[in-house]
């Protein structure tokens, strides 16, 4: 039994974080609802302005969601029935579905066991000449070595394709992730390092004609030239001018909440560095993490999260189930055991991870965590 909760530690606060900013929502509330501009319109063009200028990209194209984001890439790529898209077997479901989704097949690699990310080599090892493009997912705010992937990928004439839902802000070699690929999928579900009042999306891209099929396809398949025309098969997949609006404002502020991300992450490690049996999963030397989530492995998980439960520590797993594991992607069970994913699945959890969290907040944490391991 744990002692009786002194703190409340939530999982995840977005109340503090937006509490500063209040004036400025009603502001982009009261204009753009004056301005009837619900939909595109001004304030979402401004924001694909600055969200471009910000991952350093010459187009960024507002979306509904980060999964439709995946899917209008795969889908202005011409890739479909017949194609092979290589994905982590460690990654949010939302990456393996977008590849389903527009009718090609997800072959499951596995991942690094430090960093639990994807990797060069596998995929090269998993690399078919039905393979035409790779989710590169920088997940738990990490961005991926994006050099020697780079350089397989070329090597094979594959694709990359980024899955930058959780890394808003994260480089590899000082560039930022989202800016390596012929295009990235961004989300902004409230949750991540850069979230909407709502479900939004954003790919980023340099190629401008693949920018004009994505606007194209996720704008029911319009013609850019006659709006009564529809060229391609396409989609509804827009974002709010509202959603803009907020996302706009929080944009200015992502970088300072990215480093107070960094400072809870050293604190952790610091308070960690005694606990073997609680090992953090790694960010790599050559990359900056924006630390969307503090992921640490355990073999004790299931108890080690109850008790922190008790003294009233918000806790989560990111992710239980690997995706080929699940029901709807059995039939694309992957050809080599993802085996370090498989592995660490049963031990990963995440714990309290977010800008407003206090040094209060952190040291009752690691104080948990150490009088679990002393019991
Ligand atoms: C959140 C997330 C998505 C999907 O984004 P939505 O906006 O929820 O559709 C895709 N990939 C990863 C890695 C994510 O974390």
């Amino acid at each position: 039994m744990a002692p009786p909760a002194k703190m409340n530690v939530p999982f995840l606060d977005l109340a503090s974080l937006h509490a500063p900013l209040q004036a400025e929502f009603d502001e982009v509330w009261a204009k753009v609802t004056e301005a009837n501009a619900f939909i595109g319109g001004t304030w979402c063009e401004k924001f694909e302005q600055e969200f471009a200028a910000y991952i350093g990209t010459e187009h960024a194209i507002g979306c509904a969601n980060g999964t439709d984001a995946l899917e209008l890439i795969i889908r202005a790529l011409g890739i479909g029935p017949g194609d092979e898209v290589i994905v982590p077997a460690n990654t949010f479901i939302a990456t393996a579905e977008a590849v389903a989704a527009a009718g090609a097949v997800p072959v499951f690699v596995d991942v690094d066991p430090a960093t639990m990310l994807i990797t060069a080599d596998g995929i090269e090892k998993a690399a078919t000449d039905k393979t035409a493009a790779v989710m590169v997912v920088h997940l738990y705010g990490q961005a991926a070595a994006m050099d020697s992937i780079s350089e397989v990928c070329e090597k094979h004439g594959i694709a990359i394709i980024e899955d930058t839902a959780q890394a808003h802000g994260a480089t590899w070699d000082g560039k930022k992730a989202g800016s390596w690929g012929v295009a990235a999928g961004f989300s902004f579900y409230p949750g991540k390092n850069l979230g909407a009042f709502g479900d939004g999306g954003a790919i980023t891209t340099n190629d401008a004609a693949l920018a004009e099929q994505i606007r194209s396809i996720a704008f029911h398949g319009r013609s850019i030239t006659s709006r009564y025309h529809h060229d391609n098969m396409g989609m509804n997949s827009r974002l709010d001018g509202l959603q803009a609006g907020i996302l706009s404002v929080k944009l200015r502020h992502l970088d300072g909440w990215n480093a107070d991300r960094q400072r809870v992450r050293d604190r952790y490690e610091a308070g960690l560095a005694d606990l073997a049996a609680l090992p953090l999963v790694g960010v790599h030397e050559r990359a900056t993490s924006v630390h969307h989530l503090c992921v640490v492995q355990s073999d004790n998980r299931e108890e080690l999260m109850a008790y922190l439960g008790e003294r009233g520590i918000g806790n989560s797993i990111h992710y239980p189930v690997p995706c080929h594991m699940n029901d709807p992607f059995k039939k694309w069970a992957p050809s080599i055991a993802p085996v370090v994913t498989e592995t660490a699945a049963p031990k990963i959890m995440s714990l309290p991870m977010y800008p407003a969290l206090t040094d209060d907040m952190i040291d009752y944490t690691l104080e948990a965590l150490h009088d679990f391991h002393a019991r």
